[in-house]
């Protein structure tokens, strides 16, 4: 993520990217936020009910990884990973890039974007290989690697995801 952008978020939320300022040997936060702006939002949004829900969470990396965002954690409690997993959810449809609806990409590694900027950034993406993203696969390999994390977004957006989502707002109603 650009530097102005991330450091905006280190910013507002200094207690959970604590870690930031550790060395490679204790965290991978140290290489800052490993995913596009696009997503900024959603961590925005994430972090804002952490603080209130799950204040001693300390983000340990941010990366995308399989076309969704992947954010690991210190110090979770039981609303703080269903957060986490709403942010995972939220980023299967909305484009790294930009931020607006974006879906699954059949490139030779998986991403997610919206029309606009996978028709622009088509042909660079197919010669160039993203930070923290799948190896490039090719042929039949790559179809089968597809058609299984497209099963598996699936099924995380659909079932575990909505039944968590019931349970953990009923909680912090009664609470
Ligand atoms: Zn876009």
């Amino acid at each position: 993520m650009d530097k102005k952008l991330q450091n905006k978020l280190y910013k507002k939320y200094p207690n959970i990217f604590k870690q930031r300022k550790l060395p490679m040997s204790q965290t991978c936060m140290c290489w800052g936020i490993s995913c596009s702006r696009g997503w900024a939002n959603i961590i925005d949004r994430i972090c804002s009910i952490l603080e209130i829900v799950n204040p001693e969470i300390e983000f340990i990396q941010i990366k995308e990884k399989f076309g969704l965002l992947a954010i690991y954690a210190d110090n979770t409690n039981e609303n703080g990973r269903f957060l986490l997993e709403c942010a995972e959810s939220m980023s299967g449809n909305t484009c790294e890039i930009c931020g607006e609806y974006g879906k699954i990409r059949d490139l030779p590694w998986i991403l997610t974007l919206c029309d606009d900027c996978y028709s622009k950034n088509k042909s660079h993406i197919m010669k160039s290989l993203p930070i923290g993203s799948t190896p490039i696969l090719k042929g039949k390999e790559a179809k089968d690697f597809t058609k299984k994390e497209k099963a598996n977004r699936n099924k995380v957006v659909s079932n575990k995801t909505i039944r968590e989502a019931l349970k953990s707002v009923k909680k912090l109603f009664t609470k």
